[in-house]
Protein backbone atom coordinates (compact mmCIF):
# COMPACT_ATOMS: atom_id res chain seq x y z
CA UNK A 1 0.00 0.00 0.00
CA UNK A 2 1.50 3.85 -1.11
CA UNK A 3 1.54 6.61 1.41
CA UNK A 4 -0.70 8.20 -1.00
CA UNK A 5 -3.49 5.57 -0.59
CA UNK A 6 -2.82 5.44 3.28
CA UNK A 7 -3.28 9.08 3.39
CA UNK A 8 -6.29 8.56 1.03
CA UNK A 9 -7.74 6.15 3.66
CA UNK A 10 -6.80 8.23 6.49
CA UNK A 11 -9.04 11.51 5.19
CA UNK A 12 -12.14 8.75 4.72
CA UNK A 13 -11.49 7.11 8.15
CA UNK A 14 -11.80 11.16 9.88
CA UNK A 15 -13.73 13.36 7.38
CA UNK A 16 -16.96 12.83 8.58
CA UNK A 17 -15.87 14.04 11.91
CA UNK A 18 -13.96 17.52 10.70
CA UNK A 19 -17.08 18.03 8.94
CA UNK A 20 -19.34 17.44 11.85
CA UNK A 21 -17.18 19.51 14.07
CA UNK A 22 -16.47 22.28 11.26
CA UNK A 23 -20.75 22.25 11.58
CA UNK A 24 -21.14 21.89 14.97
CA UNK A 25 -18.72 25.18 15.38
CA UNK A 26 -21.32 26.73 13.33
CA UNK A 27 -24.36 25.91 14.94
CA UNK A 28 -22.78 26.78 18.67
CA UNK A 29 -21.50 30.04 17.36
CA UNK A 30 -24.38 30.56 15.52
CA UNK A 31 -22.64 31.64 12.38
CA UNK A 32 -24.61 33.26 9.71
CA UNK A 33 -24.65 30.34 7.57
CA UNK A 34 -27.47 28.59 9.57
CA UNK A 35 -29.78 31.58 9.50
CA UNK A 36 -31.98 29.64 7.17
CA UNK A 37 -33.24 27.04 9.73
CA UNK A 38 -35.61 24.55 8.55
CA UNK A 39 -37.12 23.24 11.88
CA UNK A 40 -37.64 26.14 14.50
CA UNK A 41 -37.38 22.74 16.71
CA UNK A 42 -34.70 22.12 19.47
CA UNK A 43 -32.28 19.54 19.38
CA UNK A 44 -31.06 18.17 22.68
CA UNK A 45 -27.88 17.28 23.95
CA UNK A 46 -29.44 13.92 24.50
CA UNK A 47 -29.19 13.34 21.03
CA UNK A 48 -26.00 15.01 20.12
CA UNK A 49 -24.44 12.66 22.68
CA UNK A 50 -26.58 9.38 21.05
CA UNK A 51 -25.48 10.29 17.76
CA UNK A 52 -21.72 10.96 18.64
CA UNK A 53 -21.61 7.62 20.25
CA UNK A 54 -23.18 6.41 17.04
CA UNK A 55 -19.77 7.66 15.00
CA UNK A 56 -17.48 5.39 16.74
CA UNK A 57 -18.81 3.22 13.30
CA UNK A 58 -17.63 6.06 10.55
CA UNK A 59 -14.09 4.78 9.81
CA UNK A 60 -15.83 1.52 8.86
CA UNK A 61 -15.77 3.08 5.09
CA UNK A 62 -12.10 3.46 5.32
CA UNK A 63 -11.46 -0.27 6.85
CA UNK A 64 -13.52 -1.96 4.20
CA UNK A 65 -11.75 0.04 1.36
CA UNK A 66 -8.75 -0.84 2.60
CA UNK A 67 -9.05 -4.73 2.56
CA UNK A 68 -10.73 -4.50 -0.98
CA UNK A 69 -7.26 -2.70 -1.56
CA UNK A 70 -5.42 -5.01 0.18
CA UNK A 71 -6.71 -7.77 -1.88
CA UNK A 72 -5.38 -6.33 -5.25
CA UNK A 73 -9.09 -4.29 -6.34
CA UNK A 74 -8.72 -0.99 -8.04
CA UNK A 75 -5.44 -1.42 -9.60
CA UNK A 76 -5.34 1.58 -12.26
CA UNK A 77 -4.14 4.50 -11.79
CA UNK A 78 -4.59 6.90 -15.05
CA UNK A 79 -6.40 10.34 -14.89
CA UNK A 80 -8.73 9.47 -17.21
CA UNK A 81 -9.23 6.04 -15.33
CA UNK A 82 -10.11 8.39 -12.28
CA UNK A 83 -12.89 10.12 -13.95
CA UNK A 84 -14.14 7.23 -15.62
CA UNK A 85 -14.05 5.48 -12.26
CA UNK A 86 -15.97 8.26 -10.01
CA UNK A 87 -18.42 8.62 -12.55
CA UNK A 88 -19.39 5.03 -12.26
CA UNK A 89 -19.29 5.04 -8.72
CA UNK A 90 -21.35 8.26 -8.93
CA UNK A 91 -23.97 5.99 -10.72
CA UNK A 92 -23.75 3.04 -8.45
CA UNK A 93 -24.06 4.75 -5.43
CA UNK A 94 -27.29 6.78 -6.24
CA UNK A 95 -28.80 3.41 -7.36
CA UNK A 96 -27.11 1.15 -4.23
CA UNK A 97 -28.33 3.98 -1.72
CA UNK A 98 -32.04 4.26 -3.16
CA UNK A 99 -32.37 0.46 -3.06
CA UNK A 100 -30.79 -0.20 0.38
CA UNK A 101 -32.17 2.77 1.52
CA UNK A 102 -35.95 2.24 0.78
CA UNK A 103 -35.39 -1.79 2.06
CA UNK A 104 -34.53 -0.30 5.38
CA UNK A 105 -37.59 1.08 5.49
CA UNK A 106 -39.73 -2.38 5.25
CA UNK A 107 -40.26 -3.18 8.72
CA UNK A 108 -38.42 -6.90 8.58
CA UNK A 109 -34.92 -4.80 7.63
CA UNK A 110 -35.76 -1.77 9.38
CA UNK A 111 -33.67 -2.53 13.05
CA UNK A 112 -30.85 -1.77 10.51
CA UNK A 113 -31.55 2.02 9.98
CA UNK A 114 -33.66 2.45 13.07
CA UNK A 115 -30.32 4.38 14.62
CA UNK A 116 -30.11 6.76 12.29
CA UNK A 117 -33.99 7.83 12.23
CA UNK A 118 -33.63 8.42 15.94
CA UNK A 119 -33.00 11.95 15.14
CA UNK A 120 -36.05 13.64 13.72
CA UNK A 121 -34.42 17.07 13.42
CA UNK A 122 -30.72 16.93 12.06
CA UNK A 123 -27.96 17.96 14.02
CA UNK A 124 -24.54 18.44 12.90
CA UNK A 125 -23.51 14.98 14.21
CA UNK A 126 -26.72 13.11 12.68
CA UNK A 127 -24.80 12.59 9.36
CA UNK A 128 -22.14 10.24 11.29
CA UNK A 129 -25.02 8.54 13.53
CA UNK A 130 -25.67 5.12 11.68
CA UNK A 131 -25.57 1.67 13.05
CA UNK A 132 -22.45 -0.49 12.36
CA UNK A 133 -24.54 -3.17 10.31
CA UNK A 134 -26.33 0.15 8.08
CA UNK A 135 -22.37 0.95 7.18
CA UNK A 136 -21.23 -2.47 6.89
CA UNK A 137 -24.22 -3.27 3.96
CA UNK A 138 -23.64 -0.04 2.49
CA UNK A 139 -20.24 -0.20 1.75
CA UNK A 140 -20.32 -3.89 0.76
CA UNK A 141 -23.04 -3.68 -1.84
CA UNK A 142 -20.97 -0.19 -2.96
CA UNK A 143 -18.09 -2.22 -2.88
CA UNK A 144 -18.60 -5.93 -3.70
CA UNK A 145 -20.57 -4.58 -7.18
CA UNK A 146 -17.72 -2.03 -7.99
CA UNK A 147 -14.66 -4.88 -7.73
CA UNK A 148 -16.87 -7.13 -9.94
CA UNK A 149 -16.96 -4.68 -12.39
CA UNK A 150 -13.12 -4.47 -11.68
CA UNK A 151 -12.34 -8.20 -13.05
CA UNK A 152 -13.93 -6.80 -16.38
CA UNK A 153 -12.61 -3.05 -17.12
CA UNK A 154 -9.76 -2.03 -13.86
CA UNK A 155 -11.08 0.35 -11.75
CA UNK A 156 -9.00 3.98 -10.29
CA UNK A 157 -8.26 3.32 -6.48
CA UNK A 158 -8.72 7.21 -6.08
CA UNK A 159 -11.77 7.18 -7.92
CA UNK A 160 -13.55 4.89 -6.12
CA UNK A 161 -12.13 6.76 -2.99
CA UNK A 162 -12.74 9.99 -4.05
CA UNK A 163 -16.77 9.14 -4.26
CA UNK A 164 -15.89 8.49 -0.66
CA UNK A 165 -15.22 11.87 -0.30
CA UNK A 166 -17.49 13.73 -1.77
CA UNK A 167 -20.08 12.03 0.16
CA UNK A 168 -18.91 12.47 3.67
CA UNK A 169 -18.70 16.35 2.70
CA UNK A 170 -22.16 16.05 0.64
CA UNK A 171 -24.01 14.25 3.13
CA UNK A 172 -22.60 16.29 6.57
CA UNK A 173 -24.47 19.10 4.27
CA UNK A 174 -27.71 16.91 3.64
CA UNK A 175 -27.88 16.45 7.06
CA UNK A 176 -27.86 20.31 9.25
CA UNK A 177 -30.98 22.03 10.36
CA UNK A 178 -30.58 24.67 7.91
CA UNK A 179 -29.82 25.31 4.47
CA UNK A 180 -27.21 26.07 2.89
CA UNK A 181 -28.04 26.51 -0.95
CA UNK A 182 -29.24 29.88 -2.45
CA UNK A 183 -33.37 30.86 -2.42
CA UNK A 184 -33.47 30.03 -6.79
CA UNK A 185 -31.15 26.60 -6.23
CA UNK A 186 -34.43 24.56 -7.26
CA UNK A 187 -35.08 26.87 -10.46
CA UNK A 188 -31.78 24.80 -11.98
CA UNK A 189 -29.23 22.56 -10.62
CA UNK A 190 -31.97 21.46 -7.83
CA UNK A 191 -34.01 20.29 -10.17
CA UNK A 192 -31.57 17.41 -10.48
CA UNK A 193 -29.89 17.32 -7.25
CA UNK A 194 -31.08 16.93 -3.60
CA UNK A 195 -30.78 19.97 -0.89
CA UNK A 196 -30.47 19.81 2.94
CA UNK A 197 -34.36 20.66 3.07
CA UNK A 198 -34.98 17.72 0.96
CA UNK A 199 -33.39 14.87 3.18
CA UNK A 200 -34.47 17.16 6.82
CA UNK A 201 -37.81 16.06 5.07
CA UNK A 202 -36.94 12.30 5.33
CA UNK A 203 -36.01 12.48 8.78
CA UNK A 204 -39.07 14.41 9.79
CA UNK A 205 -41.53 12.62 8.07
CA UNK A 206 -39.64 9.52 8.27
CA UNK A 207 -40.44 8.37 5.15
CA UNK A 208 -40.26 9.76 1.35
CA UNK A 209 -37.28 11.94 -0.29
CA UNK A 210 -34.88 8.22 0.04
CA UNK A 211 -32.76 9.84 -2.61
CA UNK A 212 -29.03 10.36 -1.59
CA UNK A 213 -27.23 13.35 -4.21
CA UNK A 214 -30.27 13.48 -6.72
CA UNK A 215 -33.87 13.29 -7.28
CA UNK A 216 -34.32 11.31 -9.98
CA UNK A 217 -34.74 8.21 -8.37
CA UNK A 218 -37.80 9.49 -5.86
CA UNK A 219 -39.29 10.97 -9.22
CA UNK A 220 -39.41 7.85 -11.15
CA UNK A 221 -40.90 5.91 -8.72
CA UNK A 222 -42.96 8.57 -6.73
CA UNK A 223 -41.80 8.69 -3.49
CA UNK A 224 -40.57 12.57 -3.65
CA UNK A 225 -42.42 14.78 -1.16
CA UNK A 226 -44.84 16.90 -3.57
CA UNK A 227 -44.89 19.70 -1.21
CA UNK A 228 -40.92 19.68 -1.15
CA UNK A 229 -40.24 22.53 -3.81
CA UNK A 230 -43.15 25.39 -1.77
CA UNK A 231 -41.36 24.04 1.58
CA UNK A 232 -37.53 24.63 0.29
CA UNK A 233 -38.59 28.19 -1.06
CA UNK A 234 -40.27 28.83 2.36
CA UNK A 235 -36.92 28.13 4.34
CA UNK A 236 -34.26 29.55 1.86
CA UNK A 237 -36.43 32.45 0.18
CA UNK A 238 -38.89 33.47 2.57
CA UNK A 239 -36.31 32.22 5.96
CA UNK A 240 -40.13 30.70 7.21
CA UNK A 241 -38.78 27.82 9.06
CA UNK A 242 -41.03 25.01 9.88
CA UNK A 243 -42.90 24.54 13.69
CA UNK A 244 -43.96 21.36 13.27
CA UNK A 245 -42.74 17.87 12.26
CA UNK A 246 -45.52 16.83 10.18
CA UNK A 247 -45.92 20.33 8.76
CA UNK A 248 -46.68 20.59 5.17
CA UNK A 249 -47.22 23.36 2.48
CA UNK A 250 -49.61 22.51 -0.28
ZN1 LIG B 1 -34.46 6.42 6.06
ZN1 LIG C 1 -30.23 10.89 7.13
Amino acid sequence: MTTNAIIMLLVIATLGHVMAGIWYMAFRNKWSICDRKIYNIEISDKQLARELKNSIHTPLHAVILAAFLYAGCFPDREVTGFFITIAIAFVWAEIWHYASHRAMHLKSLHWIHVEHHKSHVNSPFTAISFSFTEKLVFDLGYLIVLALLDLVFPLNFYGVAGWYVGYLIVNSFSHANFELRPGDYNSMLGKVLTSTTYHSLHHSRYTGNYGLATRALDQIFATEWTDYEKLYRRVASEHRPLDKLREKVE
